[in-house]
């Protein structure tokens, strides 16, 4: 997993690398059992090299807290690890380009639950679905051949904040995860 983490710093497959200032791998437990991921690096991420670190961190903080997790209990990562240019959404390119490394990671940690923050992760892993309708409920499917993975899409942190009534959605859908978790161990042990 450090190799994999040197990798990505090192990588520049696409245009994203060479306007950023610091690549954002991810961080966390490798061992985790969820593991987060968000759409791309914004400035503060961007500057600190690490994910969710600015006002969308500090609610995905509040959110872990409210399960009894700390960031460093969980993985957390983003679709794009270099920010795009003014926060734009990453283009399918971009999104490409990373896609092996984003796929290494899921491998590596094999994480018994996904969480997918936002539509852009979401559609990421589970085209076609809206997150009107799809946040807050758990899928099982292959990745790409690596296996199957149980993905918990979920609105983004960043729309709370200017949305306040996303709030409540938001802590109802991460107070499933848990539960969830332990359901997900227990069919495995069937
Ligand atoms: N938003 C994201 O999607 N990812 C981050 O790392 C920070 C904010």
């Amino acid at each position: 997993m450090y190799n994999l983490t040197q990798k990505i710093i090192d990588c520049h497959q696409c245009d994203l690398r060479s306007g950023c200032t610091n690549v954002v791998p991810g961080e966390g437990d490798f061992n985790a059992d969820i593991m987060i991921v968000g759409e791309g690096p914004g400035k503060n991420e961007d500057l600190q090299g690490k994910p969710f670190v600015g006002a969308a961190g500090k609610f995905l903080k509040e959110l872990l807290a409210s399960i009894d997790l700390k960031r460093e209990n969980v993985y957390i990562t983003n679709v794009v690890k270099c920010r795009p240019p003014e926060n734009r959404d990453p283009l399918i390119e971009e999104i490409e380009a990373c896609r092996g490394w984003l796929n290494q990671q899921v491998s590596a940690i094999k994480p018994k639950l996904i969480v997918l923050l936002g539509r852009h992760a979401m559609g990421r892993f589970l085209p076609n679905l809206r997150i009107s309708e799809a946040h807050g409920r758990a899928f099982r499917r292959n990745l790409e051949g690596l296996g199957d993975y149980v993905f918990f899409p979920v609105y983004h942190p960043a729309a709370a904040l200017y949305n306040g009534s996303m709030r409540p959605i938001l802590l109802g859908d991460f107070s499933k995860i848990l539960t969830l978790i332990k359901k997900i161990k227990a069919e495995e042990n069937e």
